[in-house]
């Protein structure tokens, strides 16, 4: 039996994708919490650039790292397609491939124009809420003629191009116009040779270009070298080849390093090597490889105690990872015994780690295996209504099958801290090639994905209510306070369109017209009467044109304050909606299902009389 149960990984570590879905969700979206989002992305620029993926915790669409996610995701279904059928999954990873292309077509309007993030880093980060609920504007950003990005257009063609190789057997219409655009990208890519994050300047703070773009360049016409067979694509990437970046003072290929969104030169030694079988590319990713197992020359990646290859501090999970899915490609390409078996161990090694052979026992994998994580550094997942990272204080979600980032140093030590985004973020770029990993681990030792998955959550309390109490009374008048709160995350959803009832009797011989209704405060329209019929009146109170969305202290509430006062007599404890509240005035008002509260003309809490 295998050491984890691989297909299980497998299945949710390409679920999370769905819980990262942006724009109107698709039919076969199985996150129950999630709802439609970011609908008006694009508008800005007369476009429709909805759909993609959130970034991570945040709720930015980079396009950078959103690229090189799918070209991995695509990459291990390039390779270990009966893995995903095998195992069920390839239906899934078809859905959610096709989920990101679809807005990469979106995303390139015409040949030199691409959109490369929507949403501004900083006052998106700013925010801690649910993506249904977001405020804040979403502004495109593109690359074009004038302002470009090789790295950004030639990532997005290979991630088009590795695409169509995965569509090719199932949809060759959709494979054809992934190769149209990745074609017109890359040759975009090559012809206006600039680093994307000079142009798009927003992305510098987060995923600004280290590396530069020749490695996209290749790595771009690598894909498609792989899928048109053009070998003038494979001229290319070979000719791109000599311009990768070097270790100091030297002409050998940079080896310190990994495969992720900045720098697939490691992707190419792997690719070219197995590709061409050329003895350059092959000690390229030798040494590379080497330098993450046994050492080269002394110099080797840091090991935890515990044996976690730890690259660097922020996501250093994911770089194991990435490391372990191009050292599985390789191992199977290669003949060495040696070098195959030291890196499928290496490989295997890393994620039995993340799953969960680790000194602390416990997987890195939220909602699978022994103790896994349940506070990582996302918004959605989290659930606050008042843009709070500290509230509630549990994640109300569960983000099945998201890597989080791991211990930042090379000590096994790790804690589950929302706040942390260095060590506890999930990311789309953090289970891309992982996802590739456990595909080629599932084909090898099997493991069956969880049945009946995902569980069906429940609501941890009412989501969208109504509380009040006493504010003043009088021998001929009441006066309540009432606020509507809005909770809601199965999915977050805003009420735009709110109003809600207080039901009451007339006694003695008090006529309607002898009652009339005030407010000294409201946050909603002013309060008017209305009649139910067989004796029991109501004030409605209609919010409408308010948005009430679980996005803030303040946004998430209204309140109104209304009096109704008689000029005959007045008796409120015989009225329905005075039940269950407090009546010493000015207590705090409770949550009571005796006033209902609508959106639109459909009834979402309490009960009337
Ligand atoms: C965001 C994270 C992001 C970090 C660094 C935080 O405010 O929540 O998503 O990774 O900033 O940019
Ligand atoms: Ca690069
Ligand atoms: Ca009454």
């Amino acid at each position: 039996a295998p050491a984890y149960n691989y297909g299980e990984a497998l299945q949710k570590s390409l679920w999370f994708y769905e819980a990262q879905q942006s724009g109107d969700l698709p039919a076969w979206n199985r996150v129950s919490w999630r709802g439609d989002s970011g609908l008006n992305d694009g508008k800005d620029v007369g476009l429709d650039l909805t759909g993609g993926w959130y970034d991570a915790g945040d709720h930015v669409k980079f396009g950078l790292p959103m690229a090189y996610s799918a070209t991995m995701l695509a990459w291990g279904a390039v390779e270990y397609r009966d893995a995903y059928s095998s195992s069920g999954q390839l239906t899934h990873l078809l859905n959610n491939l096709k989920f990101v292309n679809d807005y990469f077509i979106k995303a390139h309007p015409s040949a030199n124009v691409l959109y490369g993030q929507v949403g501004n880093g900083g006052t998106d980060h700013a925010w801690w809420g649910p993506a249904e609920a977001m405020q804040m504007a979403r502004p495109a950003y593109k690359i074009d003629a004038s302002c470009g990005g090789s790295d950004l257009a030639g990532e997005t063609a290979a991630a088009m191009a590795a695409s169509s190789i995965v569509f090719r057997p199932t949809n060759a219409a959709y494979a054809d116009t992934l190769l149209t655009h990745a074609k017109q990208l890359y040759s975009f890519a090559d012809t206006v040779r600039k680093k994307y994050s000079d142009c798009i300047t927003d992305a510098q703070g987060y995923y600004n270009s280290w590396s530069g773009y020749n490695d996209e360049l290749v790595w771009g016409a690598i894909w498609l070298y792989r899928a048109t067979n053009d070998a003038s694509y494979l001229a290319k990437a070979e000719a791109g080849y000599d311009n990768l970046s070097n270790e100091p003072q030297s002409t050998t290929k940079s080896y310190k390093w990994t495969l992720a969104w900045d720098d697939k030169s490691y992707g190419a030694y792997v690719l070219l090597s197995k590709l061409t079988g050329k003895q350059r590319y092959l000690d390229d990713a030798n040494r590379w490889l080497d330098w993450w197992t046994v050492g080269v020359n002394g110099s080797k990646v840091a090991y935890s105690p515990g044996g976690q290859a730890v690259l660097d501090r922020w996501g250093s999970l994911r770089y194991a990872a990435n490391t372990a899915f191009a050292a599985l490609v390789h191992s199977d390409a290669i003949s060495d015994a040696t070098r195959k078996a030291r890196y499928h161990d290496f490989a295997v090694r890393q994620i039995n780690y993340a799953l969960g052979d680790n000194p602390r026992n416990s997987s890195y994998l939220i909602g699978f295996g022994a103790n896994p994580p349940k506070n990582p550094h996302h918004r959605t997942a989290h659930g606050s209504w008042t843009d709070q990272i500290t509230n509630p204080e549990q994640t109300r979600h569960t983000l099945y099958g998201a890597l989080v980032g791991g211990p930042p140093d090379p000590n096994d030590a790790y804690s589950d801290k929302r706040d942390d985004y260095v060590m506890n973020e999930v990311a789309t770029d953090y289970n891309a090639a992982f996802t590739g990993a456990l595909a080629r681990l599932q084909k090898e030792y099997g493991g069956t994905p969880a049945a009946n998955f995902p569980p069906a959550e429940t609501p941890d309390g009412p989501e969208i209510f109504v509380e009040a109490g006493v504010n003043a009374s009088g021998t001929n008048f009441t006066e309540i306070k009432a606020i509507v709160r809005n909770q809601s995350a199965w999915p977050a959803r805003v009420l735009s369109d709110g109003s809600f009832r207080y039901y009451f009797t007339l006694d003695g011989s008090t006529t309607l017209s002898q009652i009339s209704v005030s407010s000294a405060y409201t946050q909603c329209k002013a309060p008017t009467l209305g009649s139910l019929g067989g004796g029991v009146h109501y004030v409605n109170i209609d919010c409408s044109g308010q948005v009430i969305a679980p996005a803030g202290q303040s946004q998430h509430r209204r309140e109104v304050q209304f009096r109704i006062s008689s000029a005959g007599t007045w008796d409120p404890a015989n009225d329905w909606s005075y039940r269950n509240i407090p009546t010493t005035p000015g207590a705090t008002p409770v949550r009571t299902p005796n006033i209902t509260l609508y959106s639109g003309a459909t009834k979402i809490w309490g009960e009337p009389p």
